[in-house]
């Protein structure tokens, strides 16, 4: 008998990013020579005196229960951190801050606090594969809105006129962009964040890339100071007057190589903030604790968080242009967005596209089976004409990948 579901699930489907990654390390653990472009994670540890900190906790005896919406000095240093590099009047404090298990979670809290049966809420495509899946899951409506292709994709008011309707209460936006690595300038940015504030809707601005960004400015990092400006335009870049209401989702998974500590974090205004703690009261209760004492290290010692991330953003910038010039190079027919922040290259291949290979599904596919080269299928992300590589992994594998690619096809 089939089993009954709620209609709570009905449209879930299992996230694609996850299922090609886990397909790659299966096909490899069965002896195939595999290379996992597919990765959404830094391919570097997570750096050693974070670590410790965890580590010091849980001697210290640090191991029970938090508050649900986070240790408050954590919350604090996120507060802290986030007001440091913020535009002037900015006034950020620890009550507005939630922390979570992972960006992930965040970002369901504020979905399902904020939608429900009725709504819409506007997702800026490609889009991050989970995003629809959670709007879905609170039982609202994502409505996809794309921005030109030779932009990058990125947004305008004037499209997002016309995807707009009188149920429109949310837009998600995520920048530097997974999946294509697009990042917005901070004009571009005002321009959306004005068009949400005029209308009374809710900007979620998934932020959780914003240290991995190449512009020519140099590498930096959380501490404020001693660098020079090197994170990409976010919310509170703008003015405050200009912002209106918003949740801004971060964390250290990415930017800190920390993916599998599952810390991210929302910052919003502190009523909201209180919803989605009570919220995750009665779901996950706290992040796990050692997880936010590690955390609150990297995000206090500013000295040693810039050179840790200033390093492997050099690696992945390098790593950017190594992938570009080749794929240039050797598969000039494919076009691809210029990545200027992340780590992934979103690239199109319905050139070649014929009877046979005919979606971005098949043609992943059939690249795993002929070069052993994983990469995630575009139709995750709302573009079936693309696919998206990951560059997170050594420079000879890359090189190796892009090779067999151009001959082993
Ligand atoms: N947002 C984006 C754009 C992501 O790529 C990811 C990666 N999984 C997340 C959120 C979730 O991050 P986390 O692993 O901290 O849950
Ligand atoms: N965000 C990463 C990705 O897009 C990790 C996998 C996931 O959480 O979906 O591949």
């Amino acid at each position: 008998m089939p089993v009954e579901l709620s209609p709570n699930v009905q449209r879930l489907r299992p996230s694609a990013t996850i299922a090609v990654s886990t397909l790659a390390k299966r096909l490899r653990a069965e002896g195939r020579d595999i290379i996992d472009l597919s990765a959404g994670e830094p391919d570097f540890p997570t750096p050693e005196w974070i670590c410790d900190a965890a580590v010091a906790g849980i001697r210290e005896g640090r191991t029970g229960y938090t508050p649900a919406p986070g240790l408050p000095e954590l919350r604090a240093a996120v507060a802290r951190e986030l007001e440091d590099r913020a535009a002037p009047g900015w006034e950020l404090g620890a009550e507005g801050v939630v922390v979570t298990s992972g960006a992930k979670q965040a970002l369901f809290n504020a979905c399902f606090t904020l939608f429900g049966p009725g709504d819409e809420v506007l997702v800026a495509s490609p889009y991050w594969t989970s995003y629809p899946q959670i709007v879905a899951l609170a039982r609202a409506e994502p409505v996809f809105v794309s921005g030109a292709e030779e932009r990058g994709f990125r947004l305008t008011a004037a499209d997002l006129d016309a995807a707009a309707t009188e149920r429109t209460r949310g837009l998600i936006i995520c920048s530097p962009s997974n999946p294509t690595g697009a990042v917005y300038s901070r004009d571009e940015l005002g321009e959306v964040v004005r068009w949400a504030r005029e209308r009374g809707i809710w900007l979620i601005s998934d932020e959780i890339y914003r240290w991995i960004v190449f512009g020519d400015e140099g590498d930096g990092g959380p501490g404020g100071s001693g660098g020079s400006r090197s994170w990409a335009p976010g919310l509170m870049d703008l003015p405050p007057a200009e912002v209106g209401p918003h949740v801004v989702i971060d964390g250290v998974s990415k930017c800190f190589a920390m993916t599998g500590w599952r810390i991210g974090y929302a910052v919003t205004d502190p009523e909201l903030a209180s919803k989605l703690a009570a919220m995750q009261s009665h779901t996950t209760s706290n992040a796990a604790t050692p997880s936010q004492l590690a955390a609150l290290e990297a995000l206090t010692d500013g000295r040693r968080a810039r050179a840790a991330i200033g390093e492997m953003v050099s690696a992945f910038r390098r790593r950017r242009d190594l992938v570009a010039a080749r794929l240039r190079e050797r598969l000039p027919h494919l076009s691809f967005v210029e990545p200027e922040g992340a780590f992934y290259l979103f690239m199109r291949v319905d050139g070649e596209f014929d009877d046979e290979v005919g979606d971005s599904q098949t043609w992943c596919s059939r690249v795993l089976e002929e070069t052993g080269v994983a990469m995630v299928p575009g139709v995750a992300f709302g573009d079936d004409r693309y696919v998206r590589l990951s560059y997170a992994t050594s420079d000879e594998l890359l090189e190796e990948a892009i090779r067999r690619l151009a001959e082993e096809r």
